[in-house]
Order: C-alpha cells, then sequence, then structure tokens
C-alpha cells in the first residue's frame, strides 16, 4: 500500500495541515493501492508565502543561473524516466506505450526553455525609453491528471525560465506521480521556496490559489469548465491567467489522401492515450464519395486495436482513469446511438475479461452529423465520429463548427493544398499529414480552447509584464 502523507513547502517535505485522505485506486482493476492525505486553504497559504518571500531574490537572478537551475531539473526528472513511466501505468492505466514515450520528452520542456531564454532580450529601447520585462510574480499551477508530469514540466520551465516562483497544485489523482516529481525537484536543490507543492482538490487548494492576492498568474491546463471557474474567480484580484482547456478536434482527410496511410493513423491518434487527450483528433471528417472504403478500413483497423491492461507493451487503449470516466463514456456511447449514428465497431459495456476495470470498447461511429452530442461535446475516451462531407469548403465548415479549438489536422497528398485548407481553421495548432510535437512552437486554443499560449518564446512572454521607463 503505498502512501502520500508529505507535501513540498519552502524546500522541505511537510506534513500537511490538511486531514482528509483520499483513496489512490488502480483503474485496471478498481482496486485500492494507496492513500494520500490532501492539503488544505492553510498548506496552500503557507505555501504561497514561501514562494513569494523566495520571489524577492529569484526574480533577480540572471538567465545563467536560471539556465543552471533547468540544466538540474531536467538530469533528475531524465533521471527517473522509467519510475514515472510505471507510475503512470499503474495510478491512471496510462499504456506503456504512451506513458513511455511522454517521459521520453520530459527532458525537452527544459531544453526547449534554454534555447528560448539564452538569447531573449529581456529589455529592449523604444526610442529613448526603455521596456523592462519583468517577472509577474508567484504563479499558481493547477495540472490535470492526464500528461500530470509533463504539464507541471512545461509549466515549471517556463516559470523558472521567466524568474517566477510557485506553488504547484497537481492533480489529485497523480499523487504517486507528483510524490516523485516533488524528490525530482528537491534533489536540483533549487532556493528555498521557489518550487512548492501542495496536493489536494481544485475546490480547495485550486481554489485558495485563484482567490489569494498573492498570486500573480494562475497557470492552468484542465476542463473548460473548470477553466471558466478559475478566470471568474481569478478576475477579482486580476491575476493574469493561462487556461489550456478542453478540444474536440477536427481530423480531415482530403479527396486526394492515400487512404490506406492515413485512416490507420487517424484511428490510432484517435485512441492516443486511451483517448484521453486534448488533442485527440476525435472527429474524422471524410469526402462522403469514399466513406464505404473508409469505414472498411476504419473497421480493420479497430480490429488491430489492442484494449488491456497498460503495462502490456502491445496494449493501445488502456482503462479509463476512474468509474466516473468510464460511466460517462458509456453515457455519450448511448447518446450516440439514441441520436442516429451509424455504431461501426465498439458501442456499449466491458470488452471480455475485462470486467473488473475500467475498460472502454475501442468504439467508432459513422454517418455522424457534426450537430450530433457525440461530435460536439468531449468525451474523453476512446470514441471516434467519422463524418462525411460534401466539398472541401463544406469540411472546413463543419471543422470550426464546435466550440473548441485546440488542435486541427489535415491529410493529402498535396502538402500546399493542405496547407490552404489549415490557414482557414480556427485551431491553435494544425498539423499536416500525420502528428508531429514540438516544444518551441506555440500550443494553446481558440474560442473555448482556452486563453494564451504556453511553450517556448510565446509561453515565455505569459510569465512577464512589460515596465516602460520613460525619459
Ligand atoms: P479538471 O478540470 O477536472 O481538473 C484539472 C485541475 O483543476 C485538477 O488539478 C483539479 O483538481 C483542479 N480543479 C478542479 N476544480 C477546481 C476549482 N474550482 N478551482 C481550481 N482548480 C480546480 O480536468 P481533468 O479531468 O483533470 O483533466 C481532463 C481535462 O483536461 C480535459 O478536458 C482535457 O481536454 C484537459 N486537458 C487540456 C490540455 C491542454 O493542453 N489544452 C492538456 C491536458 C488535458
Amino acid at each position: 500500500m503505498r502512501t502520500v502523507d508529505k507535501i513540498y513547502i519552502n524546500g522541505e517535505f511537510v506534513t500537511p495541515h490538511g486531514k482528509e485522505t483520499l483513496d489512490i485506486i488502480n483503474p485496471s482493476n478498481n482496486q485500492k493501492i494507496g492513500e494520500i492525505t490532501l492539503a488544505d486553504e492553510v498548506d496552500t497559504r503557507n505555501a504561497i508565502a514561501a514562494a513569494r518571500a523566495a520571489f524577492k531574490t529569484f526574480s533577480k537572478t540572471t538567465v545563467e543561473e536560471r539556465i543552471s537551475h533547468l540544466e538540474k531539473l531536467k538530469l533528475e526528472v531524465e533521471k527517473r524516466k522509467k519510475e514515472f513511466t510505471d507510475l503512470m501505468v499503474e495510478e491512471y492505466g496510462g499504456t506503456f506505450k504512451f506513458s513511455s514515450m511522454s517521459n521520453e520528452f520530459t527532458g525537452q520542456w527544459f531544453d526547449s526553455m534554454i534555447d528560448s531564454i539564452k538569447d531573449f532580450s529581456f529589455e529592449e529601447t523604444i526610442n529613448s525609453s526603455k521596456v523592462f520585462l519583468q517577472p509577474v510574480g508567484v504563479v499558481g499551477i493547477i495540472t490535470p491528471w492526464n500528461a500530470s508530469n509533463a504539464s507541471v514540466c512545461s509549466k515549471v520551465a517556463t516559470a523558472i525560465s521567466a524568474g517566477c516562483t510557485v506553488v504547484i497544485k497537481p492533480s489529485e489523482m497523480s499523487a504517486l506521480q507528483t510524490q516523485m516529481l516533488m524528490e525530482a525537484f528537491h534533489e536540483a536543490k533549487l532556493p528555498k521556496g521557489v518550487i512548492n507543492f501542495v496536493t489536494g482538490l481544485g475546490n480547495v487548494v485550486g481554489t485558495e490559489l485563484t482567490i489569494n492576492p498573492s498570486v500573480a498568474k494562475i497557470s492552468f491546463t484542465g476542463s473548460t469548465v473548470v477553466g471558466k471557474l478559475i478566470a471568474k474567480t481569478a478576475v477579482d484580484t486580476m491575476k493574469r491567467v493561462t487556461l489550456e482547456l478542453g478540444g474536440k478536434s477536427p481530423n480531415i482527410i482530403l479527396d486526394d489522401a492515400n487512404l490506406e496511410e492515413v485512416i490507420p493513423i487517424a484511428v490510432f491518434g484517435a485512441y492516443m492515450n486511451s483517448g484521453q487527450a486534448c488533442i485527440a483528433p476525435t472527429r474524422l471528417l471524410v469526402p462522403e464519395s469514399q466513406l464505404e472504403k473508409i469505414n472498411e478500413i476504419a473497421r480493420a483497423t479497430a480490429e488491430q486495436v489492442v484494449v488491456g491492461f497498460p503495462q502490456n507493451e502491445y496494449t493501445n487503449v488502456g482503462p479509463m482513469v476512474s468509474v466516473k470516466q468510464f460511466e460517462k463514456v458509456q453515457n455519450y456511447i448511448k447518446i450516440g446511438l439514441e441520436e442516429g449514428a451509424t455504431l461501426l465497431v465498439g458501442g456499449a459495456g466491458k470488452p471480455d475479461r475485462l470486467e473488473d476495470g475500467n475498460f472502454v470498447k475501442a468504439t467508432i461511429f459513422t454517418n455522424v452529423k457534426n450537430d450530433m452530442t457525440i461530435a460536439q461535446e468531449e468525451i474523453f475516451g476512446p470514441v471516434l465520429s467519422i463524418i462525411p462531407y460534401k466539398t472541401e469548403e463544406e469540411a472546413i465548415e463543419i471543422a470550426n463548427d464546435t466550440p473548441y479549438g485546440l488542435a486541427a489536422y489535415v491529410s493529402s497528398s498535396d502538402v500546399k493544398r493542405a496547407q490552404k485548407v489549415a490557414s482557414q481553421i480556427d485551431a491553435g495548432r494544425v498539423c499536416i499529414n500525420g502528428f508531429s510535437h514540438d516544444p518551441m512552437v506555440p500550443f494553446g486554443g481558440f474560442k473555448q480552447s482556452g486563453i494564451g499560449r504556453e511553450y517556448g518564446v510565446y509561453g515565455l512572454e505569459a510569465y512577464l509584464e512589460p515596465k516602460a521607463v520613460l525619459q
């Protein structure tokens, strides 16, 4: 049985003032594997006070000093790659494949910020005036359970680069990964108070961070519902906010695409992180004239998808993170059927021999209309909707017709044509012919997928406050 009964404040592991506990459940079998003691408002205020005290000197550090801190953080995180992978598999049922790939990337969050600040100018001259880019202050970092480490590491790397100090409120559902991250960051030996962790509930720790006047900025990744709440509350103290929220990403297959190549990629892509990914391409927009052929390839691909225990290296789809998430996905499958979508593969219920865990069948609906609930709302499970379109213009219209605008994908054998389509899509990131990742280019959402951008120089600027000195 694992116990997580420490938080990290002012360079020390301390017992939380909060006494409430939460079970840690293995989603593959719903057995209890541990218990976490939750931090409360008092702990949060202590962490904020430590971060505030540390800010006085940390905000004055040089770029060279910050780079040296980033290098140490990277080293300590990378040392624990294998342990992080094991914990992701155990704690939230992340597949071994996805979890190890995600941890391979972790060092990049630090490298990309080193590259971003080494030539970045923190001051400039406009006419006879100076403009100084100052760190914004104490930053409250609030992150989700999916991609927990990646999210914390990318935000921490950016905050350190800017000279900010942080109070991290990771998801209460990633307590084991957080415990290891606290150890890694502690070993990096940054000045006391620069990095603090308070693991607790959103409406306790998260709310305190959002209302506390000593916190200058909130960097949040999570659902659109909670993001809106945070934005509303944060405005009372005029905090800066960066919100990375949900998505319902379109994947447009143009009529000249090589279907045998792109459809399998599209199906496996929709199931990334067992469908629990904000950027998953969950709406597959296909030419109506090729619908039958595409259905066939999609069905054949789905039959190769391995749903099962996440530690198996061949598994593509593991369990949903919780019973609640499992039920939410089942409900969407039911709604899809009720609203008249055609079930191509999968459907309601659990796959055979996986009854104890939160497993969902790899599911594809076809002949989906874009105004159906399953095409409009973020399901966060292995459910793909195939939506036929008649013309390229209609494909673009459908792609843009949701409240979200996080990611989008376009496939074509003519890259120029795909680029032209990409230019008309309202999304913060459009990938042409497959999935690509670059931690230097901005990431964030149009519309209700968020406010602001993360990564690289765009991310850095969101942690800086310009001050003009006129003379
Ligand atoms: P969530 O919104 O339920 O929780 C996210 C974090 O917010 C958690 O730490 C939670 O404890 C905290 N929280 C909850 N209520 C709060 C409140 N009232 N005040 C302050 N904090 C509060 O999201 P989740 O279920 O953990 O994660 C899944 C969601 O995250 C999906 O919608 C997904 O699309 C989104 N997500 C977005 C990105 C992105 O980069 N855009 C990346 C990963 C996940």
